[in-house]
């Protein structure tokens, strides 16, 4: 789109993903306001495309706020308020008044029904254009200024400059964002990486590559802090992943990366105590005594590569009878269903961290509007703020939220004083 340069907006938004999107859209719907939204890339809605392997996770069946702001290892407290007003049923509404329906899966997860994420990618296109915001692509804004008038001027890559009324930065991740609001007096909450897998030192539990396993107990072990967890885990060709893995590497991201990702990883394999474990064991013995411990595991929850894994790090030949299992390797094999512990050298190998926690620290914004306490004017959303949630649609929510309260504070704001 041409658009004249010096052109001056009620609302530049500043980054063209689900944060960005929400608040240009609620802004203009609502207010009528003339709003320009710069996205640096060639295309709008990159990270929606790509998220949740091409479906987008939309959002979470969670429907209580008090429930839905525990799946936010950063925010949580703060963001109770924004939740009453916007969760995820108004993002499900919301949608749906757009022609999008969006389907829950078993866990709460949602997406839409058509599985795809170009679904709303299209709902967010379409609405932004009918609403009337004016998108511009392949853009990079350098310097947003507040002026002596008031208004801010913003300059761009290529050296185009627009006014506006009033800013918000959507900028996700990208450094860019975060230097323009160092620039309006803002600090940042140091950004770390979160979601991400676990690269184990010990490759035999690796040759298992491809397993999952449910119900399993995790204990993470950094020097100032120990986190739990229990669920589904997956061995992968460099070590652990899966929901368990990704929330232990949410819930303890800070820690982590001051350990420099180096840690231990605790994992108990079977989800009973030490006495029925015992028990197992020596019924084995009894009942299966002339069958090997290659043909009998009495374990229904370890597969049998894990098992045989087990029996080859305590030395067990796995041709001998269950009768001639010696004692002492039986407390060995014990132990390691009970606390096989496993030295991690650092993230997964290819950076696969889905979000960045850190930030524009929440007590600098006021939460009721999304603006700024340091610069009047410029607001905030998204992942850009130190808020971050667990997988399962949470980041996305916060988006919804957070775009939405500003959009609708912007629309009234500046439509009043027109
Ligand atoms: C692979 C992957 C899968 C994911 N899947 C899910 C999922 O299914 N569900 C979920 O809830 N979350 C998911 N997430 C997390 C989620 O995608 C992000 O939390 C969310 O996209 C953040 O949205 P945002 O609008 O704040 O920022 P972004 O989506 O990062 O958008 C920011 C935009 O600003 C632009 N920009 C930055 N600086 C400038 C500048 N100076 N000038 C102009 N433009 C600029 C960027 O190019 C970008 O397009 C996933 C993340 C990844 C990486």
């Amino acid at each position: 789109m041409h658009l004249p340069s010096r052109r001056k907006f009620d609302l530049i938004v500043v980054g063209g993903g689900a944060a960005g999107f929400m608040a240009a859209i609620t802004a203009s719907e609502r207010g009528n306001l003339s709003v320009l939204l710069i996205e640096a890339n060639s295309q709008t809605l990159e990270k929606v495309r790509i998220s949740g392997g091409g479906r987008c996770n939309v959002t979470n069946a969670c429907w209580d706020p008090k429930d839905l702001v525990l799946n936010y290892p950063r925010g949580s407290s703060w963001i109770l308020n924004s939740f009453r007003r916007f969760a995820s049923g108004d993002a499900v509404a919301w949608f749906a008044e757009r022609g999008v329906n969006l389907i829950t899966e078993k866990d709460g997860r949602m997406f839409p029904s058509s599985n795809s994420s170009s679904e709303i990618i299209s709902c967010l296109r379409h609405t932004a254009q009918s609403s009337g915001v004016n998108i511009r692509t392949n853009l990079k804004v350098k310097i947003v200024k507040k002026l002596s008038t008031n208004e801010f001027s913003i300059t761009c890559s290529d050296e185009s400059s627009f006014n506006s009324r009033s800013v918000l930065l959507a900028t996700g991740s990208n450094p860019s964002g975060r230097k323009i609001a160092t620039d309006l007096g803002h600090t940042i909450v140091k950004p770390v990486p979160s979601l991400y897998s676990f690269q184990a030192r010990s490759n035999d539990i690796t040759t298992c590559s491809g397993l999952a396993l449910n119900n399993v107990d995790l204990k993470l072990i950094t020097t100032n802090k120990t986190f739990y967890e229990r669920g589904r885990i997956l061995i992968t060709h460099w070590g652990f992943s899966g929901p368990s893995i990704l929330r232990l590497s949410a819930f303890a991201a800070r820690e982590l990366y001051f350990d420099n990702y180096k840690f231990n990883l605790i994992i108990n394999w079977i989800n009973c105590d030490f006495a029925t474990v015992n028990s197992i064991f020596d019924n084995c013995r009894a009942n299966n005594g002339n069958k090997t411990l290659h043909s009998c595991n009495p374990f229904s929850d370890i597969p049998k590569r894990l098992w045989l894994i087990f029996l080859k790090r305590v030395g067990i030949d796995q041709s001998i009878k269950w009768a001639e299992l010696k004692l002492t390797k039986k407390k060995q094999l014990i132990n390691i269903l009970f606390l096989d512990n496993y030295s991690i050298k650092g993230r997964g190998p290819f950076k696969d961290e889905f979000v960045t926690a850190g930030g524009i620290p929440l007590e600098e914004v006021n939460l009721s509007n999304m603006e700024s306490l340091k610069t009047s004017d410029l607001f905030f959303a998204g992942e850009l703020m130190d808020v971050d949630g667990i997988t399962g649609g949470f980041n996305f929510q916060h988006c919804w939220t957070s775009g939405w309260i500003a959009g609708s504070f912007i629309s009234k704001k500046y439509s009043r004083s027109k």
